[in-house]
């Protein structure tokens, strides 16, 4: 098995010096954005819009990516080109570079552009089949005005918090509310609930990431007939819900059965979320960018 090849700045490396200064603002600061993207079957799913969240995060905190949309698109497949990879998570990091240790980042003179791409080490598939349980966390969004959640920062403490938490509860996601107490989202997945068939997920200004999976599952609810908006809901509405579900890059779609203790519907995966999980495993294989463009989508020999 050849060494990973990690793309770090201006050429791929070996994994192992794939080093980057403690000087780095990304390291001092969490200065820096990133995004988490997968591969299916050599299609990168939804490439461009991950893309353009990255350029918007960056935008937001002022920081210039060194390398147009396109060709930071083309490095990302040549990572997986290089790699030998149809089937991958991905990571592109932009942080603001190395600078001296005061928090200016005018002192960085350039930022790092990291890409990593990996084997992906899938959520056990019975979780799918059974469910998950989740609790509510005493760890709050930020809020929007102060540090949008919408930017996909380097700055992850307010969902370690959340998954701190839910290591200590002995589940594997939790439920984090915004500062009026409003369903936000996971630690790293957006919620949806269904409730007399009808789809309803927090807007973008409750707090969270317009993640997304979450608007892939939007469009195939719309697209298959089922009434899908956005909307404002606390946790007596998910403990009410008839299905619940948490979308994500590595969680995919993945119903939620048990809430605070509450059963939500039977305790089982519910129809119209088993159908989402299903439509939406059925077009990440086609939506998005190919890493072997034309009619030869394996891999080269
Ligand atoms: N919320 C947060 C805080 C996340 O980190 C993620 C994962 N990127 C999501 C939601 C889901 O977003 P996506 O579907 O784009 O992976």
């Amino acid at each position: 098995m050849t060494e990973q090849l990690i793309y770090l700045n201006d050429r791929f490396v070996n994994k192992k010096d794939a080093l980057v200064s403690v000087y780095d603002h990304g390291f001092l600061y969490g200065d820096g954005v990133f995004e988490g993207i997968r591969a299916y079957e050599g299609n990168v799913f939804r490439l461009d819009e991950h893309i353009d969240r990255l350029y918007d995060s960056a935008k937001s905190i002022m920081l210039s990516v060194p390398f147009t949309k396109e060709e930071l698109s083309e490095l990302t497949v040549e990572t997986l080109k290089r790699n030998q990879l149809n089937d991958a998570y991905i990571r592109i990091v932009v942080s603001r570079g190395v600078g001296n240790l005061g928090l200016d980042p005018s002192s960085c003179r350039r930022p790092q552009v990291i890409i990593i791409a990996e084997q992906l080490s899938l959520f056990p598939k019975a979780l799918y089949e059974t469910g998950i349980e989740i609790v509510t966390v005493a760890t709050r969004r930020n809020r929007s005005d102060v540090l949008s959640p919408k930017v996909k920062s380097l700055n992850y403490l307010n969902n370690i918090l959340v998954r701190i938490e839910a290591n200590l509860a002995g589940v594997s996601e939790a439920l984090m509310l915004n500062d009026q107490g409003y369903v936000a989202e996971g630690s790293a997945d957006n919620v949806f609930i269904i409730k007399n068939g009808e789809i309803l997920t927090p807007p973008g200004y409750v707090g969270a990431l317009e993640g997304i999976t979450r608007n892939a599952v939007m469009e195939i609810a719309s697209g298959l007939g089922f009434p899908v908006r956005e909307q404002v809901f606390t946790r007596h509405d998910v403990y009410v819900a008839d299905e619940m579900f948490l979308t994500g890059t590595a969680a995919e779609v993945i119903s939620v059965v048990k809430v605070d203790g509450r059963t939500i519907g039977d305790g089982t995966p519910g129809e119209l979320t088993k159908k989402l999980l299903k439509e939406f495993r059925k077009t990440v294989t086609t939506d998005g960018t190919k890493v072997y463009p034309a009619h030869d989508n394996t891999l080269p020999q």
